[in-house]
């Protein structure tokens, strides 16, 4: 049994099993290793049933004296009531509704039990614990408890885990060995023993310190891997250092801020040098991405090569294609166009322009991937990425030219530090100024009571002839959530109470061509009031729009909430962002202060990090990186220098990790990177 092996190969893993594990995402032998307890039962002590009942679940092993089944109820409820005792006192395990667990229990024999124990009319009793015969299955010591799907219990997990992790070869060292010594790192089957049944705590530190090291060693020794490869040396693409874009920088009807001018001379340090560019620029929300984006365009298209942009949704894509066709023009730059939505006529005349240079610029959506679509000569590539993009796509696009230089624009404003893992295959320009001349959004806090005194300014804004948004969290009532106010709900509410205007809403799930029409009948003022989910977070410039408004803002992060907030203020109009939001504690009051009192997204991402951790980031698979099953990149922040430094030195000395000792850990990489590595390696 191989990590790599399919997890059929575990004994009691069938066919129905297998598609229950695959809907958590574990189809191999490695994954079901890699599935980490969320947390850990104590219950290394048995505890006496005369010392049992407590406010915590307890772990009791009596022997059956008595199993009393009663007769069926109305509703076919059937419960089990089973006596038990272990010498120093009784007690009674109850279960209802226990139809199928009649037979569970065999009189004197001996069982562990694991639950919580009361004392109800003087009797000690358990309700619906977790059991197991005394001499069968993991229940006793430090036990882990496993993420689940319906159909797989617990005991499943923890049985398969056993078998998995004991196996040699799953647990076969991957690092070599100076690498464990001088970090003083413990082996790696110690780790998974531990990690999944720890003998005491301290095993289970090390353990832990092991796997997250594992974790980011890996993930940053790959990203530099990749950034080694892309950035060959000497092989990409020269532009002419004679080619100023100043013409095209004094046609713009602003001057450049100072953190433009700079991050638009490392790109053209980058772009002139023999080195291909593999560049991020990351800037907060309005401060100019698009100008940058131009500028290097405009120097890539002079030097007689084409360039590409690539936008994560259609609306941005087209966005992006009219201004930049506007600025472009008068230089004789022809401009492009490419989505799903471009016919077949039309689709396949632009092709052939494209494929015979005639096309200078294309601009468009993952459209622009597809295999059919050539460059004659394709220099410079640029992806507007909001965290919609992953490196595979990025990848795909570098290679319809060859070697071109890369650009990737990002404006969730990430600390440095971070970022520099987050895009650690990307050299970094921060965009740090928003151009002169700013109006601030006027951002204030009310909770539910105040709502109608926040409606009637929002249909006084209307009236003004101005647009808004409002955003709630979720999309639909659920009864987990039932103090979430839904877009749905909250748009039933707001059509009826706002009648006079058109109030529109925006959900997730909707199809891509009826959200890009609602945004569209919005960008011309047609819609006054969008109801929409977050999913307007990756959005659009309407200018016109100046209230947003946040409901349960409680449930946004900062970040979020801060991007949220940047889709007003972009007119001439005063804009105000309102977050509604009940909650009482103190983070929540930090939270609301911090948007009151800060504009700037770089410090807005700091404190979201501090305070609610990485999930925002690194809970998603949005932004493109493999996932980190333990490795909590701002908690152990420490440790990520320590293994940067690592992974540089391992990359010195062997770039391409061909020595025999690095085989197994190359292939654990390539199995993080799901093969991507192997390309390119
Ligand atoms: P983002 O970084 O969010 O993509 P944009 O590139 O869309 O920002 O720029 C936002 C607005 O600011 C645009 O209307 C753009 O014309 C304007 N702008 C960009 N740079 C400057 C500048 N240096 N001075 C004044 N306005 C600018
Ligand atoms: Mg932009």
């Amino acid at each position: 049994m191989k990590y790599s092996d399919d997890i059929t190969l575990l004994k009691g893993v069938g066919q129905k099993k297998a598609e229950l594990l695959g809907k958590m995402n574990i189809s191999k032998i490695g994954d079901l290793i890699n599935l980490y307890p969320r947390t850990y039962q104590d219950r290394r002590t048995v505890t006496p049933v005369s010392d049992a009942v407590s406010k915590d679940n307890v772990l009791v092993k009596a022997h059956v004296i008595q199993v009393v089944k009663s007769g069926y109820r109305p509703g076919g409820k059937r419960p089990l009531n089973v006596i038990v005792d272990d010498g120093t006192a009784r007690m009674e395990v109850v279960f209802f509704n226990a139809k199928f667990m009649q037979n569970a229990f065999k009189q004197g024999e001996e069982y562990y039990f694991y639950g919580k124990a009361t004392k109800d009319y003087g009797k000690v009793k358990m309700v619906h614990p977790e059991f197991t015969p005394s001499d069968k299955g993991v229940f006793q010591g430090i036990i882990p408890v496993y993420p689940l799907t319906a159909g797989i219990t617990q005991n499943d997990i923890r049985k398969w885990q056993k078998e998995a992790f004991s196996c040699m070869e799953c647990a076969e060292e991957f690092l070599p060995e100076e690498i464990i010594r001088k970090n003083n790192l413990c082996s790696y089957s110690y780790a998974l023993k531990n990690i999944h049944f720890p003998d005491d705590v301290t095993k289970l530190k090390e353990a832990r310190y092991r796997l997250v090291f594992d974790e980011m060693l890996l993930l940053q020794t790959g990203l530099f891997a990749l950034k080694e490869t892309k950035s060959g040396k000497g092989r990409g693409i020269y532009f002419d250092r004679d080619v100023d874009p100043l013409k095209f920088i004094n046609s713009l009807p602003y001057e450049l801020t100072n953190a433009q001018k700079r991050v638009v001379k490392e790109i053209m340090d980058d772009m002139e040098s023999p080195d291909v560019m593999t560049r991020l620029v990351q800037g907060d929300v309005g401060s100019g991405k698009t100008a940058i984006a131009e500028i290097a365009m405009y120097k890539a298209s002079e030097c007689g090569c084409q360039a590409v942009l690539m936008a994560p949704t259609e609306i941005l894509a087209k966005q992006h294609f009219e201004g930049v066709k506007r600025d472009f023009e008068p230089f004789g730059i022809n401009v492009g166009f490419l989505s799903s939505s471009v016919k077949t006529q039309e689709r396949r005349e632009l092709l052939s322009r494209l494929e015979s240079g005639e096309i200078d610029v294309l601009i468009g959506t993952h459209a622009v991937i597809q295999p059919d679509v050539i460059f004659k000569n394709l220099g410079l590539v640029i992806t507007d990425e909001q965290h919609r993009f992953g490196v595979n796509q990025r990848n795909l696009l570098g290679s319809k030219g060859k070697n071109p230089d890369t650009l990737v624009m990002t404006a969730t404003p990430i600390p440095r530090t971070l970022a520099v893992i987050l895009y650690g295959d990307l050299d970094i320009s921060i965009i740090d100024e928003l151009p002169p001349g700013r109006q601030k959004i006027v951002t204030k806090v009310a909770d539910s009571k105040k709502r109608p005194l926040v409606y009637d300014f929002l249909r006084k804004e209307i009236e003004k002839g101005r647009q808004a948004y409002i955003v709630a969290p979720l999309i639909e009532d659920s009864e987990a959530v039932s103090d979430l106010r839904s877009a749905e709900s909250l748009y039933e509410e707001l059509s009826k109470k706002f009648k006079e205007f058109n109030v529109a809403l925006l959900h997730g799930e909707m199809k891509q061509a009826e959200k890009d029409d609602i945004m569209n009948e919005y960008a011309r003022g047609n819609i006054k009031i969008l109801v929409s989910t977050v999913v307007i977070e990756v959005g659009i410039n309407v200018p016109n729009a100046t209230v947003m408004i946040l409901e349960n803002a409680e449930r946004f992060g900062l970040a979020q909430m801060h991007q949220l907030r940047g889709r007003v203020g972009r007119g001439e109009h005063k804009s105000y962002c309102i977050l509604i939001t009940d909650a009482r504690s103190e983070v929540s009051k930090e939270r609301a202060e911090i948007m009151v009192n800060t504009d700037s997204g770089f410090v807005i991402a700091e404190k979201d990090l501090e305070l609610r951790g990485p999930g925002e980031f690194f809970g998603t698979r949005q932004h493109g990186l493999p996932d980190m099953k333990l490795a909590n990149l701002v908690k152990h922040i420490d440790m990520l220098e320590l293994v940067k430094e690592e992974a540089k030195r391992i990359l010195e000395e062997d770039p391409s990790l061909s020595d025999s000792k690095y085989d197994k850990f190359r292939e654990r990489m390539n199995d993080m990177f799901g093969g991507e590595l192997t390309l390119r390696m």
